[in-house]
């Protein structure tokens, strides 16, 4: 997917703060960040649009990818509350088709 701004950003076409990195997935900081920790969970691979694509042969990455997201949040110090959300289509506020999980948390007012 040569135009997809994900697959970009794991070619190093686009720069990007990385946050840990695996031989199937990639953790980096959102640009515009909605929480004080917002950390984005993809496949490298452009596996699927979004969720509503993902079936059991995916199983393996995307436990992967929930293990990770739990080291992150524990690196992060983000203990007291995480939360993991993947946006499915323009209607929930999906802007890049190239699934991924946003998981976010380092608030101290709640
Ligand atoms: P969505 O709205 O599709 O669920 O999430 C896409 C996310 O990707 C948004 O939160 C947006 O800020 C982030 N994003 C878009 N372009 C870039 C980029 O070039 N670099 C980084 N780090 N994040 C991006
Ligand atoms: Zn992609």
């Amino acid at each position: 997917m040569t135009d997809c701004v994900f697959c970009k950003i794991v070619a190093g076409e686009i720069p990007s703060s990385r946050v840990a990195e695996t031989d199937r997935l990639f953790a980096f900081r959102d640009i515009q960040p909605h929480a004080p920790t917002h950390v984005l969970l993809i496949p490298k691979e452009h596996v699927a649009d979004s969720a509503a694509d993902l079936g059991p042969d995916d199983a393996g990455w995307l436990a992967e990818l929930m293990g990770l997201a739990a080291t992150i949040a524990k690196d992060e110090g983000l203990e007291a509350g995480w939360r993991i959300v993947t946006n499915v289509g323009p209607a929930a506020g999906q802007t890049v088709f190239h699934v991924h999980f946003h998981l976010m948390g380092g608030w101290t007012d709640r």
